[in-house]
């Protein structure tokens, strides 16, 4: 029989739910990526049969032969994004399709198999659905989607494995920041770099996780919260803030204009990054891409051209700057306060994402 045909997944949920009291608890401050929902998706590739044995089955640790290759050589890639409550009352999950499409891309680069677009958004529907009392309902709540792809062929030749695990977690997330969004101290490294032309920058790997985390370490040992990723080749450009992209504000003969850095190929397209382009040309804000030096970083902030700057990303939604460190010295942006146009964009960002205001875009998919 072909197994070419398109896979579904299995409903195999636990027989004991989780008490409402105990999930209750678990869910009172979850923070961030600690707290699990009671179920999982998984779902296998083999080189010649294609994926199959989808299921959904309670949540719990894996059994992994030693010698699975991505514990050897990284083969893993990620995805991450949220369902949020609606306002008019039940769960939608923001632009998913972009997740698969970047999902894809991803294994591409790290030639893994690709995952076709409506299973992944299929396996993220069905979690949802089943840990549907996870999805948190207070505001800037959400519950994390946290796909992932990973080499599981047990063999340690270097070469591209053949057999794959897809798997799909869900974590119920509070707002990312305690205590309210705060601006951020931020390190400009000259010492390490994240990607570089022809390598994975714009790859969501696992391994440029393991790579920044040395820089991020140093910029904790400096008082800072978060790095600043310049460049490989001249480490002048500034590229993206921690696995966040970045964005910065001008006031130009009284126009404000917004501006990210181009997708250069190191960068991480992010889709909140995209939204925020479109979102701010919906307010009527001049939007677009540029590249930023750090001389003409300081440079704009000393001749008070340079009014705001922030990070964007799922996790944090967005992330002010007050503060910027390294070898140039110290800047402050915008006083070390949130500025109005961060605030405005959140806002604008967090009401279409819970269902409050318009979705001119078709961006939010109903999931139940
Ligand atoms: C995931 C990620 C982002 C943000 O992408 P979103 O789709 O907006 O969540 C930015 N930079 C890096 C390095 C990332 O891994």
């Amino acid at each position: 029989m072909s197994t070419a045909t398109r896979p579904s997944f299995e409903l195999r949920p636990s027989p004991s739910p989780m008490p409402d009291g105990e999930r209750a608890a678990r869910m009172e401050n979850p923070g961030f990526g600690r707290v699990f929902t009671e179920h999982m998706v998984l779902m296998r590739y083999a080189e010649g049969r294609g994926w199959h044995d989808g299921v959904l089955q309670p949540y719990g640790p894996l059994s992994m032969d030693p010698a699975s290759s991505v514990l050897h050589y990284g083969q893993a890639i990620f995805e991450g994004f949220k369902a949020y409550h609606q306002t008019g009352g039940g769960v939608a999950t923001f632009r998913p399709f972009e997740n698969a499409r970047r999902f894809n891309a991803s294994a591409r680069r790290l030639a893994m198999p690709e995952l076709p677009e409506e299973l992944f958004v299929e396996a993220a529907d069905l979690l949802v659905r089943q840990d549907r009392a996870w999805v948190p309902a207070e505001p800037g709540c959400s519950l994390y989607l946290r796909p992932l792809m990973i080499a599981s062929e047990a063999a340690l030749g270097v070469r591209p494995s053949q057999e794959y695990l897809f798997l799909l977690l869900a974590s119920p997330a509070g707002a990312y920041f305690q205590g309210g969004v705060r601006p951020v101290t931020v390190w400009v490294t000259e010492d390490y770099v994240r990607a570089a032309p022809g390598g994975t920058g714009s790859a969501k790997c696992a391994g440029n996780y393991a790579a920044s985390l040395l820089a991020q370490r140093q910029a904790l040992e400096r008082g800072c919260d978060q790095v600043v990723w310049l460049d490989a080749l001249e480490r002048r450009f500034v590229e993206e803030m921690g696995g966040m992209n970045i964005y910065f504000v001008f006031e130009e003969g009284g126009r404000t204009v917004l501006r990210t850095p181009q997708l250069t190929g190191t960068l991480l397209p992010g889709i909140t990054r995209a939204s925020l382009l479109e979102l701010a040309r919906d307010l009527g804000i001049d939007a677009g891409e540029f590249r930023l030096s750090v001389e003409e970083w300081g440079q704009a902030l000393a001749e008070g051209r340079m009014t705001e700057a922030f990070a964007c990303g799922t996790a944090a939604v967005i992330t002010p700057i007050g503060t910027v460190k390294g070898r140039q010295g110290t800047w402050t942006v915008n006083g070390g306060e949130t500025g109005p146009v961060a605030t405005r964009l959140r806002e604008a960002l967090l009401q279409l994402q819970h269902g409050s205001a318009p979705d001119r875009h078709g961006w939010m998919h109903r999931v139940c």
